[in-house]
């Protein structure tokens, strides 16, 4: 045990904790009324301080829980260290490679799960693909990101997922923040922690104008950048103009853009004839899934060079012709490699949807059939209700009449 890194660790939990007031009073509940006990959780989520308050209200619940990483490079070493001391076995590292990544999370399963939460559906994908014999024991899930619900309905479509699966990031208090505020803010943050660079006057290109577009277009307006768009959806291309965006194809957007920002979660969405145009110092960056929106491979293809660590989490490819393009964090997530992941005023409503819907499974999960299940509208309503309350906000509620004339067809206008 290293203490002075568990108390790093422990720290940063603290000061995360501080903004995160939702989820702490869930934890003071679920330690008075133990919901979870004799529950074991296998856990694969991104290993920060925010996880870790969510770890530690679900201990406090009672349950017994092994966290594995979600993405190699996300991992907070200090704060993985501290978990140990809630009980909790962290199988994670940072910068772990593609073997320990997924050994990890072998290592996580091996706790035999009664519940599982995934961010991205790694871990969901090995218990049906390579560990089929702890499927028998699984109860219930949660999915935390978008690309892992559009991957577990595809599975519930093929009748090929064996346990009922909440679908927490389509929560409204977690889609509507997390996705667009959190992505917008913790992106930016990745890239001018890792280059330095001046945004203002600059274009910045943003491939996918979904929740997470939207919030890193918005922000790097703010910032004073020229923001393009690129889409597939012709609505979100037809709201992203209408929001003042120039929009264009990527083959377009690719000559023109100083920085670029994919947030899809599709693959190849940056491709090598893309990057054969792109300007001297492009700057590439991914905050969408995994390392797939940016064609890696087509990018080592056309290097003459390849200058690792230029600057922490960027690493500098240089082209035959002299050009030098920009590859920030691997093309893995950038906001949580080369910056902390979203807020952890954000999480606090993310994760308090989750710990909720935990709660939901462990009491409804004999009446649920295998399937993606939406998070109940109250768990939604309690999550803003407590933030709001934490903030000190003050809100209307409806007259009798007013909830009258919402229900009634006979008054007219
Ligand atoms: P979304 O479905 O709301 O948006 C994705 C958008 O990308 C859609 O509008 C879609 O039409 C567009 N798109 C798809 N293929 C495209 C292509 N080839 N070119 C241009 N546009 C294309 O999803 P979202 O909630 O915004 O999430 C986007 C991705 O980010 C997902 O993979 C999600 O899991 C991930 N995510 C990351 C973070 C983070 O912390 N970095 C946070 C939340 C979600
Ligand atoms: N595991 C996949 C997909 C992750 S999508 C990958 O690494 O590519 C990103 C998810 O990370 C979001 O849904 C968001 O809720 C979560 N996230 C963002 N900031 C976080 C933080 N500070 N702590 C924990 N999770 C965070």
């Amino acid at each position: 045990m290293d203490r002075a890194l568990a108390e790093a660790g422990e720290r940063r939990i603290g000061w995360a904790a501080r903004a995160m007031p939702v989820l702490t009073a869930l934890g003071e509940r679920f330690a008075a009324e133990r919901p979870l006990e004799g529950w074991r959780i296998a856990a694969c989520l991104h290993v920060t301080a925010e996880t870790a308050v969510l770890m530690g209200a679900l201990r406090a619940g009672g349950a017994e829980i092994a966290l594995a990483a979600s993405n190699p490079l996300s991992t907070q070493d200090d704060v993985a260290q501290a978990l140990g001391d809630y009980g909790i076995a962290v199988h994670a590292r940072a910068g772990a490679d593609r073997d320990a990544y997924y050994r990890h999370i072998h290592q996580a399963l091996d706790i035999a799960p009664d519940l599982v939460l995934d961010d991205g559906c790694d871990l969901v994908n090995i218990l049906h693909t390579e560990r089929t014999e702890l499927l028998g024991g699984v109860r219930g899930g949660c999915e935390e990101t978008t690309t892992g619900i559009i991957r577990l309905r595809q599975m519930a479509a093929e009748e090929a997922l064996r346990f009922p699966v909440v679908a927490v990031n389509d929560t409204r208090t977690k889609r509507m923040f997390d996705n667009r505020y959190g992505t917008g803010q913790s992106t930016l943050d990745g890239i001018m922690r890792a280059t330095n660079t001046l945004l203002a006057g600059k274009t910045v290109v943003v491939a996918g104008f979904g929740y997470c577009g939207r919030g890193v277009a918005e922000r790097a307006r703010g910032l004073g950048a020229r923001v393009v768009v690129t889409e597939i959806d012709p609505v979100k291309a037809l709201d992203a103009s209408l929001q003042g965006y120039d929009v264009r194809p990527m083959a377009a957007a690719a000559q023109a853009g100083d920085v670029f920002v994919t947030v899809t979660g599709n693959r190849d969405v940056i491709r090598g004839e893309h990057l054969a145009v792109m300007k001297d110092g492009a700057i590439l960056a991914n905050a969408g899934h995994f390392d797939v929106e940016i064609d890696v491979r087509a990018l080592d293809d056309l290097a003459q060079a390849v200058h690792r660590g230029v600057r922490a989490s960027t690493d500098e490819y240089v082209l035959a012709d002299g050009r030098r393009l920009l590859l920030l964090a691997e093309g893995r997530l950038v906001n949580l490699t080369a910056a902390e992941g979203h807020p952890a005023a954000v999480m606090d409503m993310s994760f308090s949807a989750q710990a909720l819907a935990v709660a939901w499974l462990v009491r409804e999960h004999e009446l649920l059939a295998p399937g993606v299940y939406d998070v109940p509208e109250e768990v939604d309503a309690e999550v803003a209700r407590l933030k709001l309350a934490a903030a000190g906000i003050e809100v209307d509620e409806l007259t009798a009449d007013q909830e009258r004339y919402l229900r009634s067809w006979r008054a007219g206008s």
